[in-house]
């Protein structure tokens, strides 16, 4: 097998929700390996602290922000790509939120925001999307689960149910677009060290409960998510689809 399988030269990524944690990371990884990267978030100082620290280190990097939930946002980004000749080969459906509330407690728009921001918007950004790869007959579309794709936890109802929807969403995907020449594939993270997680990883009794659980007795690192980015990004898995790998350091496994 040649190492150029995972080349991502002359290749452009729209990595959704990239101007910290996952997102970031994902964006490096993949410039990294030699796409141009196009970072998104909301918050647009936040965006662009990220894109010139990134171009410092010698990545090719565009910034767009847009909230991934609103729709006409969402359409208009991609109208702003095809006028200025930009064509998104690889995009990361990574954008999320998550807070920590008992279902009773919960309110109905707080349930909507997070189903909207995890869930919806892979739909939403991924159609975009998706409409011009088909015109080109190839693309890469990769969601961001969780463990939560596949398990339930207390007090995170509305993400575990968004997660779980984007486990079903990525094989409905690729159920509909493989034969345009699409593929769609999911990543399921561990427990990671990003701004998320900062109360868990400030709670010393979370904390050892992850370690704990986890056979690799720690908590992941964003860097270590970019090689399963550009694996689902590259030509080395052209015949993959539909499928969500857990990169959780065994965590899936053992629960
Ligand atoms: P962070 O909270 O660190 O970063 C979230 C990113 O999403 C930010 O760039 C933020 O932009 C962006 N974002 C949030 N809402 C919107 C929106 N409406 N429109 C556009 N961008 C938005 O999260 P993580 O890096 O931890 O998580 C990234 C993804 O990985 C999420 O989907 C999360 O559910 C998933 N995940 C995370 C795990 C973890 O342990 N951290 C485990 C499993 C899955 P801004 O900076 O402008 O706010």
């Amino acid at each position: 097998m040649s190492v150029s399988l995972f080349d991502l030269s002359g290749k452009t990524a729209l990595v959704t929700g990239s101007s910290r944690g996952l997102g970031r990371a994902f964006a490096e990884g993949l410039a990294d390996a030699g796409a141009r990267v196009i970072l998104n978030g909301v918050d647009t100082t936040r965006l662009e602290e990220a894109a010139a620290a990134m171009r410092l280190a010698g990545r090719d990097v565009l910034t767009l922000a847009f909230d991934v939930t609103d729709e006409a946002a969402v359409v208009a980004a991609f109208e702003t790509f095809d006028r200025d000749g930009i064509r998104v080969d690889i995009l990361v459906n990574n954008a999320g939120i998550q807070f920590r509330k008992p279902m009773l407690e919960l309110a109905t728009a707080d349930w909507r925001r997070v189903i909207d921001t995890n869930l919806t918007s892979a739909f939403l950004v991924g159609r975009e999307a998706a409409k011009r790869m088909a015109e080109r007959g190839s693309g890469k579309i990769i969601n961001i689960g969780s463990l939560t794709s596949e398990l339930a936890r207390a007090t995170v109802a509305p993400y575990t149910v968004a997660k779980g929807g984007i486990k079903m969403l990525t094989k409905a995907m690729a159920a509909e677009w493989a034969e345009k020449g699409i593929q769609a594939n999911a990543i399921g993270p561990g427990y990671m060290i990003t701004d998320m997680n900062e109360a868990l990883l400030a709670n010393p009794e979370f904390d050892a409960w992850v370690k704990a659980r986890t056979p690799a007795r720690r908590w992941g690192r964003p860097e270590e998510l970019a090689g399963t980015v550009i694996y689902f990004a590259s030509a080395a898995s052209d015949y993959v689809n539909g499928q969500i790998v857990y990169a959780d350091g065994g965590m899936i496994s053992v629960l």
